[in-house]
């Protein structure tokens, strides 16, 4: 009887995939539509402009999983058919969403590039631009109709290279998770460091599990671009600001946070380049990153250790959250109050969505932090920069310092392309 089950089951699954690569084709051809706005606002207000849309070769994207049903980031676009079918849709977070937390954003106006990619469609399109309100539940920000007619092939202001084949398994590039990796502040005088730096970041992704057992469903490409100057703006006063690709220290204030606004040129010079994610090198030995959910990850260079870059990947590739707290920050704050979308993050509000499952029976909630579950999934306090009323799964993990990643962050980037 199994064994019939089973082969019913065999037989279904070339079907549900055929019929998912139908629904692709029907709606899309294989191309990526690159589409241009600016995300403005203030504090609790906030609206997108459509700048520009054009066209890429290829689509490097799954075309099996049209729609995000992961449920995390900050905001989320949906894209309708003229006959108003859901046809494609996906999370992300933004540098306009942290902005607007900061004391400027309560009476300033900010004004952020982003760059939202789909698969080109076949007809215009309508797209709904969602965010998420205070109490963490989707509220639409505008609807967007995209005459998809209009859009043409890009013409690169650069002279682009042909990007390095780092580690590709595969050109079927829409049925591996492509990565490209971005050197920033490289001058031409460079180029053998950059060669030597791109090697070094790619053996870095893949030198921690899961990452380490996944080479076969990763490729890596390194994009041949050069800076104006050599080495990374923001700490260093002798190296002048406004480059090409804008990456700088000090984002926000924040003296390591690493980070780009120039989201249009970014992506720019990405044009020949099949990638899903996105990893900035910066040519710099100053400690330093930043990671955005689905929008980038940046990390300076440390020939010894890759820690920080698979940090900050951990953030834009799978959206978990820090598990580190700064313990004079007790913020008594609507972080607690709700339970936060972060998969390895909890409030215990509603920790049925989160890691429940994985507790051994006996296990305290809270957990203390001793000896006795030093390796066991449990409910430890202190996480997303707070001590108290926010928690981890695990007492150490590479979301909170250069151990491996917990079991729960483990689950969460081995099944994060799936559910997607
Ligand atoms: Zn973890």
């Amino acid at each position: 009887m199994f064994k019939s089950i089973l082969s019913v089951l065999v037989f279904l699954f070339p079907i549900v995939l055929d019929a998912q690569e139908n629904a692709f084709n029907s709606n899309f051809s294989d191309n990526t539509l690159n589409i241009l706005c600016y995300h403005s606002g203030r504090k609790a207000m906030e609206y997108y402009s459509i700048e520009e849309t054009y066209i890429t070769k290829g689509y490097s994207g799954t075309k099996t999983k049209l729609l995000d049903n992961t449920n995390l980031g900050a905001h989320r676009i949906e894209v309708y058919s003229l006959s108003n079918s859901l046809i494609y849709s996906r999370n992300y977070c933004s540098l306009f969403e942290e902005w607007q937390t900061t004391p400027e954003a309560e009476n300033t106006c900010g004004n952020f590039e982003e760059v939202i990619r789909i698969p080109l469609p076949k007809e215009d399109v309508n797209i709904k631009f969602f965010s998420r309100d205070g109490l963490g539940k989707w509220f639409e920000v505008e609807s967007k109709r995209i005459e998809v007619s209009k859009s043409y092939f890009k013409e690169p202001k650069h002279k682009l290279y042909a990007p390095y084949r780092l580690s590709v398994s595969s050109d079927e590039v829409s049925k591996k998770l492509d990565i490209v990796i971005v050197p920033a502040g490289y001058t031409q005088k460079d180029s053998l460091k950059m060669i030597s730096d791109l090697r070094l970041f790619t053996n870095f992704l893949f030198s921690k599990p899961p990452f380490s057992d996944a080479k076969n469903k990763i490729n890596v490409w390194g994009q041949c671009y050069f800076s104006e100057q050599c080495g990374i703006h923001g700490l260093d006063s002798t190296i002048q600001g406004n480059s090409f690709l804008g990456v700088s220290y000090n984002t926000f204030g924040s003296k390591r946070y690493v980070m780009t606004s120039n989201l249009f040129n970014l992506h720019e010079i990405l044009v020949n380049v099949p990638y899903d994610q996105i990893v900035i090198m910066c040519n710099s030995e100053v400690y330093g990153g930043g990671g955005i959910f689905n929008f980038y990850a940046t990390s300076y260079v440390n020939k010894d250790n890759g820690f920080v870059l698979i940090h900050e990947f951990g953030h834009s590739f799978a959206g978990l959250g820090d598990e580190y707290s700064h313990n004079d920050i007790e913020v008594e704050g609507a972080k607690q109050e709700i339970e936060p979308w972060q998969k390895n993050v909890t409030s215990l509000k509603d920790f049925s969505l989160k890691w429940e499952y994985l507790l051994e029976k006996d296990t305290p909630v809270p957990t203390p932090l001793t000896k006795e579950y030093a390796n066991k999934v449990g409910v430890f306090e202190g996480a997303a920069y707070v001590s108290k009323g926010l928690y981890r799964p695990f007492q150490d993990c590479l979301m909170r310092s250069d151990k491996p990643f917990c079991p729960v962050c483990t689950i969460e980037i081995m099944t994060c392309p799936e559910k997607r």
